[in-house]
């Protein structure tokens, strides 16, 4: 007979505590209930609206939407991004606009051309409420940056700054956004306060070139030497047309120590019509 005072019972591991019950409850009603709603909710594109496919998926861009605004009529110089003369080579000795303007900085990633569904991304951008659209092209753009990695990496991450007043007006800051996007794909850091806008200039989209250069001369202070010294930044904005206040703000971070200033923008623009810039 077994004796039925014994009070020993074999190892059955540790005891899951309440919190870890309540996780794996979560977890676990999350999966059951994961299909209703994707049913109830379906997850749409952020471009167009359309239900996206894997909706389990991180992607908040549909495929026809990714394709559509990375398209190149030919391949974009390295220095500027504007795309390049049929048949040139791909280096900005060959680039009109690397050859006209004296550019501070060294390289500028662009996502595509600033024209139909891009044009109409990068407005939306500048808006309230627009926030889900702007990080998921912060992504995509992040992916660009990966993909062609730049020898040595940024330091540090800077968007172009926006005057108080346009700020307060706007109610957004898209380049600030873009710039919180890519350091979370990029793991660098964002530093806003690196430059800093001491006037509001016109919106550079409705002026002529020589005029773009004028408006933004100056329009730019660098905000902390200690934080530039010898550093790589990468300069962030949602739009570049001639590349006037890139290159005015470049040149005030060099000034103000850093070593190299590369560019990443959404969308190139190649002059001519009017752009949505600063
Ligand atoms: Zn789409
Ligand atoms: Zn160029």
């Amino acid at each position: 007979m077994p004796d039925g005072s014994r009070t020993d019972s074999p190892s059955r591991g540790p005891v899951p505590n309440r919190k870890n019950l309540s996780r794996k409850f979560r977890v676990a009603t999350g999966r059951m209930l994961a299909p209703l709603v994707d049913l109830l909710f379906p997850r749409v594109c952020s471009l167009c609206s359309v239900p996206l496919v894997d909706s389990h998926s991180d992607e908040a861009l549909c495929n026809d939407c990714r394709q559509t605004i990375a398209a190149w009529d030919r391949a974009p110089c390295p220095r500027c991004a504007r795309p390049l003369p049929c048949g040139a080579a791909n280096e900005p000795a060959a680039c009109p606009a690397c050859r006209q303007a004296n550019y501070r900085f060294e390289r500028t990633t662009a996502v595509g051309q600033y024209r139909g569904l891009m044009r109409d991304a990068v407005l939306r951008v500048k808006r309230l409420g627009e926030e889900a659209l702007t990080l998921a092209l912060g992504r995509l753009l992040a992916e660009l940056l990966l993909l062609r990695p730049d020898h040595p990496s940024p330091d540090v991450i800077v968007p172009v700054p926006m005057h108080w007043t346009r700020r307060l007006i706007r109610g957004v800051n898209g380049p600030e956004l873009l710039a919180e996007s890519l350091s979370r794909s990029l793991q660098i850091p964002v530093e806003p306060r690196l430059i800093r806008c001491r006037r509001r200039t016109r919106k550079q989209g409705t002026l002529a070139p020589t005029q773009r250069r004028r408006n933004v001369r100056r329009a730019y202070e660098a905000g902390s030497r200690a934080g530039l010294a010898a550093a790589h930044v990468l300069l962030v904005d949602d739009v570049m047309t001639t590349g006037a206040t890139a290159n005015e703000i470049a040149r005030e971070l060099r000034r103000g120590g850093a070593a190299r200033v590369s560019l990443a923008v959404l969308a190139r623009g190649t002059g001519g019509g009017r752009t949505a810039g600063q």
